[in-house]
Order: C-alpha cells, then sequence, then structure tokens
C-alpha cells in the first residue's frame, strides 16, 4: 500500500504470535486492511516440530504451516513474505520495507521473534556446524544427520536435548555438552534436570557437564571435532548449538520503545507506544506474583499476547495472566510444564519417576507454583486450572494419587 491511502493495522513478523494477531484482530471485529510481514519465505510454521517430528522423519514440511493458504484470503489478510521490515517511522506511523516500499499504519504490532546466540568460540562458521531456529535450519540439519555418524550437541537447553533424542533415535553417536553442572539449568528444576540426564545417558547419549568450550577443530572448513578448556577434544561430523537465542529488539530500539531482555511490554502486549503493541518471543514482560521480568519463550505465550496485542490495537483491555506452559517431547518421555517453579521451597511426588510417569508439585510458602508432569497428561491439564484459580491445593493432597486434583479445580 503507498502512503496517503488508508492506514490500516501492520504486523511484523509473520510467525506464531504475528499470525495470532492478524487473526485475532479479526475476531475482535476489525474490518481495515490487515498487512503481516514475514522475513522468510514461508506462510506462517509451526517452529515446535523442527526439532522433533520434523528431525525423527515423521512429520514432512507440508503439515509444518499453521493456517492454509486460503485462510489469509478469506480473512482478508495481506501476507507478504520474503520481506524484511528495516524501519518504523513513529511521528509518522510508517514502516519502511527493505525494499524500498513504505506502509502507513493505525497500530502496529512488532512480532519479531529471536534468533540463535552466537557461539562465542572460533570455528563456529565451519560446515557442519548448525543451529535450529527456522525451517532452513530444520532442512540443513535434517540433511546433515542422513550423513553422520558422530553428533556433538552443545547445549542443554530443550532445543538441544530435542536433536540429541532425534539423532540417537537414528542410531548415530551422541553427545551434549552442557557448561553449566546440570541441563537445563535456565528453566527447569535441578530435580527434573537429573531425570533428563539419566534419560538421556539410558539411551545412549553422552551427558557432560561442566564442560566449558574452548573452540571448534576442522579441516578445510568442515568441522572435525569440539575441544574444551580441559584439552580434550571429541570428533564430531556435526555440531549442532543450542545454546539459546537473542530477542529481534533492533526495530523497536532504533525508534526508541524501550527494551530490556526484549521489547518491554505489560500483560496487554503494550509497549511504550500506544499505537504499538508487541508480542512472543521479542518481548520480555513481569510476570507471575514475584514479577521477574522475564522472556518466555513458548506458543503459549505467542499466542496469548497475540490476542491480548489484537485487542489493545482497537482499545480494549484483555490482559494475560494465565500461569505459562511449555512442553518437550524427547524419546518416548512427553515433558508439560505449567506454572514458575523458581523460589520453589517444597516439592512432592506423584506418581513414579523409575515408571517416568510423574509429576512434580512445586510450592512456595504453602502455595501450589507450578507442575512438571512426565508422561502425565491430565495432571497438566488440571493443574493448569489449578494455578489460574490458585487452588489451595496442599503438598499432601498432590502427593496423594488417591486424592482427585480435578476436585479443586471445579
Ligand atoms: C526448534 C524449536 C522448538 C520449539 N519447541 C517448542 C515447544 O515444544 N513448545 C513451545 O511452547 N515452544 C517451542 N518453541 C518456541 C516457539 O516456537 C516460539 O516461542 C514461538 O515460535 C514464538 O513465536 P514468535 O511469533 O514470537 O516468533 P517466531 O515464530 O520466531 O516468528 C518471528 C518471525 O518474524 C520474522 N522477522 C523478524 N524480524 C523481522 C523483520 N524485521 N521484518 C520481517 N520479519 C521479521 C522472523 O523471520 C520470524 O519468521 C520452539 C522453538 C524452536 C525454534
Amino acid at each position: 500500500m503507498a502512503t496517503g491511502m488508508v492506514a490500516g493495522m501492520v504486523v511484523v513478523g509473520a510467525g506464531q504470535g504475528g499470525l495470532q494477531v492478524a487473526e485475532s484482530l479479526r475476531a475482535e471485529g476489525y474490518d481495515g486492511p490487515i498487512t503481516l510481514i514475514g522475513e522468510e519465505p514461508f506462510v506462517p510454521y509451526h517452529r515446535p516440530p523442527l526439532s522433533k517430528a520434523m528431525l525423527a522423519g515423521t512429520m514432512e514440511e507440508a503439515q509444518l504451516a499453521i493456517r492454509g493458504a486460503d485462510v489469509f484470503e478469506r480473512q482478508r489478510i495481506d501476507l507478504l513474505t520474503g520481506v524484511r521490515v528495516v524501519a518504523i517511522d513513529r511521528p509518522a506511523r510508517r514502516v519502511r520495507l527493505e525494499d524500498g516500499r513504505s506502509l502507513d499504519y493505525r497500530g502496529l504490532a512488532l512480532a519479531t521473534g529471536s534468533r540463535l546466540r552466537p557461539l562465542p568460540v572460533a570455528g563456529g562458521d565451519q560446515d557442519g556446524v548448525l543451529g535450529l531456529r527456522s525451517l532452513d535450519d530444520a532442512r540443513r540439519i535434517r540433511a546433515a544427520l542422513d550423513g553422520a555418524a558422530r553428533v556433538v550437541v552443545i547445549g542443554g537447553g530443550y532445543i538441544g536435548l530435542e536433536v540429541a533424542a532425534a539423532a540417537r533415535k537414528r542410531g548415530l553417536e551422541v553427545s551434549v555438552l552442557e557448561a553449566a553442572d546440570r541441563l537445563l539449568a535456565r528453566s527447569a528444576t535441578p530435580f527434573l534436570a537429573a531425570f533428563y540426564a539419566d534419560l538421556h545417558r539410558s539411551q545412549g547419549v553422552v551427558v557432560e557437564l561442566g564442560a566449558k568450550l574452548a573452540g571448534l577443530d576442522g579441516q578445510g572448513g568442515r568441522v572435525t571435532g569440539v575441544r574444551t578448556a580441559d584439552g580434550r577434544s571429541r570428533p564430531a561430523d556435526l555440531v549442532v548449538v543450542g545454546i539459546g537465542v537473542v530477542p529481534n529488539t533492533a526495530l523497536a530500539e532504533g525508534c526508541g520503545l524501550p527494551c530490556e531482555h526484549g521489547v518491554l511490554v505489560d500483560d496487554c502486549a503494550r509497549t511504550g507506544d500506544p499505537a504499538i503493541v508487541a508480542v512472543g518471543d521479542c518481548t520480555a514482560r513481569r510476570v507471575g506474583d514475584a514479577g521477574a521480568l522475564l522472556r518466555l519463550e513458548s506458543v503459549q505465550n505467542a499466542v496469548e499476547q497475540g490476542k491480548s496485542a489484537a485487542a489493545a490495537l482497537l482499545g480494549r483491555d484483555r490482559p494475560f495472566t494465565a500461569a505459562p506452559w511449555f512442553w518437550s517431547d524427547q524419546y518416548d518421555v512427553k515433558l508439560q510444564i505449567v506454572g514458575l517453579s523458581a523460589g520453589h521451597d517444597r516439592m512432592v511426588l506423584r506418581g513414579s519417576p523409575a515408571d517416568r510417569r510423574f509429576s512434580a508439585f512445586y510450592f512456595r510458602e504453602g502455595a501450589l507454583v507450578a507442575i512438571d508432569s512426565v508422561n502425565r497428561p491430565a495432571d497438566h491439564m488440571v493443574g493448569r486450572k489449578l494455578l489460574d484459580r490458585k487452588a489451595a491445593l496442599t503438598p499432601e493432597q498432590a502427593a496423594d494419587e488417591g486424592f482427585p486434583l480435578a476436585s479443586l479445580a471445579r
């Protein structure tokens, strides 16, 4: 749309969050123009399968699209793919695209996601060193797995562990190197981290904790191994780097919007500018009773913030305050997490870790704050309700298999 035509809603970033904003604007009754702009050459797609079914080979690319192409036409969402937004002019309410075009906006949503954190040692630019954020990344890793024998995963977070599980399932030799003294150090409790270390070791993965990376070895531009500070080298023909992401805040910072660990938003996804909202992995906000400033990198967060953002652009308050939830699939173990376990002072178990079927309930000062469910989806579903309703579940009830959790969720 050329400058001067009627200004509509513009969404930057055609991923999980951006698509949600566009669809929720229609659901909220907004009838004007919506333009959804994405840098990648694809319709919005699901990222979670990229490290799971896509690598395992049990899902095809055609199944990744979040919506069929017809939906954009039907909902009158003008989807521009393969084009990057390079600047925001807030006084003029206009965005500039890299191809020189400009678009005026009445309301603007930033849903720019995040990018891979670069490896802080030499050798990361060689062939055979790959990270996983996008469909293109997943294509490369899938192709590399076909020809690989020895895989080293750098980083024991969820994505690294999911890749490790997929590579192991294909029968490859797999090592996971984690710098911290436990897996999942940023997001899981020590108990859950230990469960995952055992799980991977039982599947034949070499899990090295406290592994300080020194560099990547290579020959002729191809990676051959990973070296740690203790001087040891592990041979590898594929190195997958899973050391986290950096939020894409350049556009927001460039136009002076407050950013700290992400574009700062409130529970309604509002930024410091009433005409601009932001959602998903690029945002940070105060969450939970403790009010910690968090960047929640999850589908739920992108979707719920997307709904809030659409409402906010139309002048309505729809705060997102539900307990955060997340999942991970590794081998035959489905993990579902709800709530924030940081600062818990008590944990009780329901079910049996030895059977790989249990839920860990976390309490702080007697109040339930989080639940990790392993192969117990029913506990997770009822747990979401318990947390959102601040139900008065006691640790004794949680640990008692005979106690019906659902009785407190009604
Ligand atoms: C491998 C993998 C596995 C995951 N597994 C899980 C899981 O099991 N459970 C879970 O809850 N979450 C999971 N996640 C996280 C989840 O996918 C993200 O939280 C979610 O995709 C965030 O949505 P978003 O819209 O903020 O960002 P994205 O989906 O990343 O979309 C952002 C889009 O914006 C585009 N963009 C950026 N800058 C610009 C610009 N200037 N102009 C135009 N376009 C731009 C990007 O190219 C990108 O396409 C996983 C993520 C990955 C990568």
